[in-house]
């Protein structure tokens, strides 16, 4: 089988199956070689490695992985593309394609399963719609895993590198920088895919950290400080959590935090009680954690 990544070779698979594209998968297959090889570069597959693709497509990706990885394991919802993964795949005996959605996939289990628990690498061109879930499933749930490189919306690549003082700046960015470097590989424009998105896309490479860089008592409960900020980040910072942060703690016990005791410990802190939540570093969100007694 051909390579897949030419807008002539694309065609003529979809045509041959006769494959509608479907909006509500975000599907937008890539038809550019260069753009591939350097996604694959930048993830450093080497034949030690076991790659979870998310959204193979039509193989186009997969094909590369194969040839790079001692393991393959591909995630695809769509049932549609099944039978063509199959044929596209069908020369690589290291690729194993799972027809089920991703967020309903145990991937611990399949880590597990696949490279007996080592760390794996995780390579996608992702569905736009649900790429934050699919970010926050992979850290939170602590699957072992040494990357992840992945195709994302533009300004979604933007939003994991920036820090505070900037509108980009949010949940995602701690969460990100908490458990990663993010690394801007290359920036892709809407003509290297069929078909084309309304956006620009880049690639990412997430390099996890072996420690985490800040040193936080109860991960969940900074984590619910964080989502509590920037969900009124209009707000100061001892209103919105005053008015919105709940955490479970871990006897089960909902515990909520006044007013008071979030300016207290901003004082401890020498931290202005005005402060809004987006001017805080993630260092800072891990100390007002810690203080907390919540
Ligand atoms: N990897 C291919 C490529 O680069 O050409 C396709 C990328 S396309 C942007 C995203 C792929 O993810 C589609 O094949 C789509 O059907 C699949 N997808 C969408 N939602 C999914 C989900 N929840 N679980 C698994 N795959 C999903």
């Amino acid at each position: 089988m051909a390579y897949l990544a030419t807008p002539t070779a694309t065609t003529e698979v979809i045509k041959k199956h006769g494959f509608n594209f479907q909006k509500k998968f975000g599907q937008n297959f890539l038809i550019d070689a260069n753009i591939l090889e350097k996604i694959v570069d930048s993830a450093k597959v080497t034949k030690d490695d076991c790659v979870i693709e998310i959204g193979p497509g039509i193989g186009t990706m997969t094909q590369y992985l194969a040839e790079r990885a001692r393991e393959v394991a591909a995630v695809e919802i769509d049932k549609n593309l099944i039978p063509i993964l199959k044929e596209t795949l069908s020369e690589y005996d290291n690729v194993t394609i799972i027809n089920e959605d991703i967020l309903k996939v145990d991937i611990n289990r399949l880590a597990e399963e696949k490279n007996g628990g080592r760390p794996i690498k995780v390579v996608a061109n992702l569905p736009y719609y649900i790429t934050t879930p699919i970010i926050m499933g992979l850290f939170e749930s602590h699957v072992p895993l040494s990357s992840i490189t992945i195709m994302v919306q533009k300004e979604v690549a933007d939003r994991m590198q920036v820090g505070p003082g900037t509108k980009d700046y949010g949940a995602l960015s701690l969460a990100v920088q908490y458990y990663a470097r993010p690394e801007i590989v290359v920036n892709v424009p809407p003509a290297c895919f069929m078909p084309r998105p309304n956006v620009g896309s880049a690639v990412i490479r997430l390099t996890r950290f072996e420690k985490p860089p800040v040193k936080v008592d109860d991960e969940k409960k900074m984590f619910s400080i964080i989502r509590s900020a920037f969900n009124q980040r209009r707000k100061t910072l001892a209103n919105a959590l005053a008015n919105g942060f709940c955490h479970v703690d871990k006897d089960g016990k909902a515990v909520h935090v006044s007013r008071q005791e979030v300016c207290e410990v901003l004082n401890q802190m020498g931290i202005s009680e005005t402060i809004r939540g987006e001017a805080l570093t993630l260092e800072q969100f891990a100390l007002l954690s810690n203080l907390l007694k919540a």
